[in-house]
């Protein structure tokens, strides 16, 4: 109930007073338990990506406020390290539950903020929620290992601890899921955490931390500022910290992964994208278009997963025009308006970027099939909206190939056996996703076998593997050595106390000095 009124108020993105004399609400920090309004003078504006207009500020976090933070999170850490596991556990089976009931809430601001449709951003939440979920499972994730009787009376056993302060940088594309990785598996483990959530969309990361206080998280194990760059390096060179999840762009990624790293931090880095569908003659082909479109255009492209590259192969060419028909008949909307497919991208920039990209690929000699650059949105004139958009005849080289363009935008390249389409994929640079649609067993295995790629779907476009697995992407889209969630995500933020115990009878004690190496 609480929660509820606390979200009809929307607390977390209006509290307090207004920034300037404006009357746009300001978002506020997260420190020791309380929503605090910056002392910044530096201030960024978000903007509903369906009409460009300021619906919210956010701060950049000052030095003291970020010290604060983290200081906080250290103090936190000595008492919430120490305390039960199941005590911990309860804590996010009420979460989950809170989660839950609020999902439809969550998905408003979602929309609002970032653009994608009700529906998906529902799923952004659901998919986010699992991972609660299963950190709830902490009881049994987190237990070490034993092996009695390594020698005589000596017996071995290894403890899972938390390692200290955690942090996560997150990126916009997915406001609720992401967060929704790092901080509660860190925090079950007995970390505690500092999130930097996207200075684009920080809404909903603010409501996930309301009901994080709401069941019961104490304050200074969850602690949130905002900011850019600056924000960044401060996690990055700060000595109480001592691991980083990070997840977004290579340019960032790179930089903290080596910034985080010479640090002596974990870290672990999600990055960037080109996922390819490799399409079979042999596919069903009412199934694989469907599936086709919806992958590369849900999220207007802008899922790391996105299907962004399909590979025809042999006869599975002249499903074009199909392809093309069918992504033509998606239906380009604000996200909260009934029947949306595809939203608009989260900046004029970010459309700018997407329509050079896909003039690059004109200029270089590719066919424009669909082009979605001049699409006119009724009631929405203002929205950074591009069309479903299908670019033919792509060659390796081009840059609509070379470069992730996140957004509503399929590339097409051809291939005349599934070893051509294989030789492509594992020359691309990324690693993230992949998958081939066909009927038969033996083509699927030595795909699945022989492609390069962390993430393989067989006839699922979009294979993003569920908690108790880990997200695997590889080569260019990851770096580090312990993926987010699943075994590897309770890997990274734990690490291990062998304990090796002798306890012998009275007669059995040594009775003289033993200097030679035990054997
Ligand atoms: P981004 O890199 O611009 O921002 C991510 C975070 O890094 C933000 O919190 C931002 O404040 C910070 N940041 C941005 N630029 C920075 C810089 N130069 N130095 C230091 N910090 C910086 O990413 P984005 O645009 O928010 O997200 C889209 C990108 O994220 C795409 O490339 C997408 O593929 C990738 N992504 C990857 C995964 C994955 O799991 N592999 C998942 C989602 C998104």
């Amino acid at each position: 109930t609480a929660l509820r009124s606390v979200l009809k108020a929307k607390v977390p993105l209006t509290v307090g007073r207004m920034c300037y004399s404006s009357t746009v609400p300001t978002t506020k920090l997260f420190i020791d338990g309380k929503f605090v309004e910056s002392k910044t003078s530096e201030w960024l504006d978000i903007h509903n990506p369906a009409t460009n207009e300021v619906i919210a500020r956010v701060p950049k976090a000052t030095q003291e406020e970020m010290l604060a933070a983290v200081d906080s999170c250290s103090k936190a850490y000595n008492s919430w390290s120490e305390t039960s596991i199941l005590a911990r556990q309860q804590v996010f089976l009420r979460y989950q539950l809170l989660i839950k009931d609020n999902i439809k809430e969550l998905a408003k601001v979602i929309t609002v903020e970032q653009g994608k449709t009700l529906a998906d951003a529902e799923g952004d939440v659901f998919r986010g929620l699992q991972v609660v979920e299963h950190a709830c499972s902490i009881t049994s994730l987190m237990l070490g290992e034993t092996l009695p009787s390594i020698t005589k009376d000596m017996d071995t056993y290894t403890y899972r601890l938390p390692i200290g302060v955690c942090a996560g940088i997150a990126p916009f594309n997915f406001p609720a899921m992401i967060p929704l990785w790092m901080f509660p598996i860190g925090m079950a483990c007995g970390n505690t955490y500092l999130l930097k959530p996207s200075e684009r969309v920080p809404g909903c990361a603010m409501l996930l931390t309301k009901m994080m206080q709401d069941a019961g998280a104490p304050d200074g194990s969850l602690n949130v500022i905002h900011g850019q760059h600056a924000a960044v390096n401060f996690i990055c060179d700060h000595p109480a910290i001592k691991a980083i999840s990070f997840v977004g762009s290579n340019q960032a990624g790179e930089y903290i992964y080596e910034r985080g790293s010479k640090n002596g931090k974990r870290v672990q880095s999600n990055m960037g994208a080109k996922n390819h569908g490799v399409v079979m003659p042999d596919a069903n082909k009412e199934n694989t278009l469907n599936q086709l479109v919806g992958a590369a255009f849900g999220a207007a492209g802008q899922r790391c997963m996105a299907l962004s590259t399909a590979i025809l192969v042999g006869e599975a060419r002249s499903w074009l025009p199909e392809l093309v028909e069918r992504s033509k008949a998606l239906r380009v909307n604000a996200g909260d308006q009934p029947g949306a497919d595809v939203g608009p991208l989260i900046s004029p920039q970010a459309k700018e970027r997407v329509c050079s990209l896909i003039q690059s690929g004109v200029d270089e000699g590719a066919q424009l099939l669909l082009d979605g650059r001049n699409v006119k949105v009724k009631g929405y004139e203002n929205g950074n909206f591009v069309g479903p958009t299908i670019i033919g005849k792509v060659k390796p080289e081009m840059k609509c190939y070379t470069e992730e363009i996140f957004g509503p935008v399929l590339v097409v390249l051809e291939a005349d056996t599934l070893d051509d389409a294989i030789n492509l994929v594992n020359r691309n640079l990324y690693g993230n996703g992949t998958a081939i649609f066909t009927t038969n067993g033996a083509t699927a295995r030595k795909y699945t076998h022989e492609v390069d790629v962390g993430q393989v779907g067989v006839n699922v476009p979009i294979p993003v593997p569920l908690p108790m697995f880990s997200f695997t992407g590889s080569r260019e889209s990851f770096r580090g050595d312990m993926n987010f969630y699943g075994k590897q995500g309770i890997q990274f933020y734990t690490q291990i106390k062998t304990v090796t115990s002798q306890w012998k009878a009275e007669d059995a004690m040594l009775k003289s000095p033993a200097v030679t190496m035990p054997t």
